[in-house]
């Protein structure tokens, strides 16, 4: 799950972050009392949508003006024209995708005198099975061309779970931000916080970029973005209540409410499959085949019925699903169960789409014999390779 910048920065400061005061701003009835809680001389507002890039980005609307999604204000008449500006219009930055993101909240915030602008990450290490931090001098750009054009301005350091942010790993952190003095004492402790609030939250990314050195020679975390483990959130009631459901596309809100994982791609066809290995395998012999997944539903170990029925519904309602495969293996779910579930959701949803089957494990030859028998326009696949070969010349008209 992700959250908003200004949920982050409230995340962290109760672990002791230092950042900078700020009021979010749900509508422009709030923001004039919110522009004159903060003392100035610089005031900025900030867009809050589930995207990075805000900055650079641009509005769709003309009467929101050239600049982007992040603005400074060394008035509060112009902190407040920022905002009318801003609220209620549609931000398209590099992340957003081209339909952009309508911002619904802004954050109102005590601008920082910044003399340099650092890059610092926390994820999860999957190779080393460890929580990293990821430091660079090269802050407030994109981190991935940094990555790709100087990896060397890069430094990735694991942290041994047993012995936490050691004051020589902190050293190193500092020594890769090249950070000296009080900035360099303000950094000893943050590394520290930092990592004490991604493992007490069950985070699976904490972002600053950038992470700034101030005039003043303090640190400051200027921007974060943070996104949570949804497997740990049972555990973190106060996190789930900073959800924002509007961010979230609607199909992965109702997915959620079936226990079923659906992720949303940009292909053409889509995919209900059951575990995360074998929807891998099923995106890559699509592409293999030239076409390239819409979507995938994975209804998990125990699905009925219902479950099938509304995973298929989920997919359905992505208008760039052009054709669906069903690539199911009846472990402990047996195939005439699924073949019946599939076929009550194409009596139910009416499909438009071909639909290609192929199920494999338990009560195969049931399951296969109960589709064959239905009547019903469902395309019967004998193993993977036949399967998206099939879906695939389907949805090319062939
Ligand atoms: P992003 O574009 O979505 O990553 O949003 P950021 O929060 O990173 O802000 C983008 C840029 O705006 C930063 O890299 C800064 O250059 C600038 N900015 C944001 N807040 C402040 C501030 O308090 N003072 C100054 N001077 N610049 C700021
Ligand atoms: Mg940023």
């Amino acid at each position: 799950m992700n959250i908003h910048e200004y949920q982050a920065k409230a995340v962290l400061k109760e672990f002791g972050a230092p950042v900078a005061a700020g009021v979010p701003v749900l509508s422009l009835a709030d923001a004039q009392k919110a522009i004159d809680s903060l003392p100035g001389p610089l005031w900025v507002v900030k867009s809050q949508i589930h995207a990075g890039g805000r900055g650079k980005g641009k509005f769709k609307e003309k009467e929101a003006g050239e600049k982007g999604g992040v603005r400074l204000a060394f008035s509060k008449e112009q902190a407040l024209e920022n905002v009318k500006a801003m609220l209620g219009h549609t931000l398209v930055t590099n992340q957003t995708g081209p339909a952009g993101k309508q911002v619904n909240r802004l954050y109102i915030e005590d601008g920082a005198d910044i003399e340099k602008e650092l890059y610092l990450s926390l994820l999860v290490d999957r190779g080393a099975g460890r929580v990293a931090f990821v430091a660079s001098t090269e802050g407030g750009m994109d981190i991935e061309e940094v990555a790709h054009k100087t990896p060397e301005k890069i430094l990735t350091l694991d942290i041994v779970p047993s012995k936490g942010v050691t004051d020589a790993d902190a050293a190193k952190l500092c020594d890769a931000l090249g950070l000296k003095d009080q900035a360099r004492t303000d950094m000893m402790g943050l590394s520290k916080i930092l990592y004490k609030a991604f493992t007490e939250k069950d985070m699976s990314l904490l972002e600053i970029n950038p992470l700034i050195v101030m005039k003043n020679g303090r640190v400051r975390v200027l921007d974060a973005k943070v996104s949570f483990d949804d497997n740990a959130l049972f555990r973190h009631p106060d996190i789930e209540a900073l959800r924002d459901k509007t961010e979230q596309d609607p199909k992965e809100t109702e997915a959620k409410e079936w226990d079923l994982a659906y992720i949303a791609l940009d292909g053409t066809i889509g995919c209900m499959v059951n575990g995360a290995g074998l929807a891998m395998a099923t995106m890559d012999i699509i592409k293999l085949y030239g076409e390239a997944p819409a979507n995938f539903c994975d209804v998990g170990g125990g699905a009925d019925e219902k479950k099938v029925t509304a995973a298929f519904k989920i997919i359905m309602k992505d208008p760039n699903v052009k054709g669906i495969l069903v690539n199911i293996f009846g472990g402990i779910m047996k195939c005439d169960v699924i073949a019946e579930g599939v076929l009550a959701a194409v009596r139910e949803t009416s499909l438009a789409v071909p639909l290609v089957v192929r199920l494999e494990g338990t009560n195969v030859e049931k399951g296969k014999k109960i589709i064959a028998d239905s009547g019903l326009n469902v395309i019967p696949a004998n193993d993977l390779d036949d399967a998206a070969q099939k879906i695939v010349a389907a949805v090319k008209g062939k």
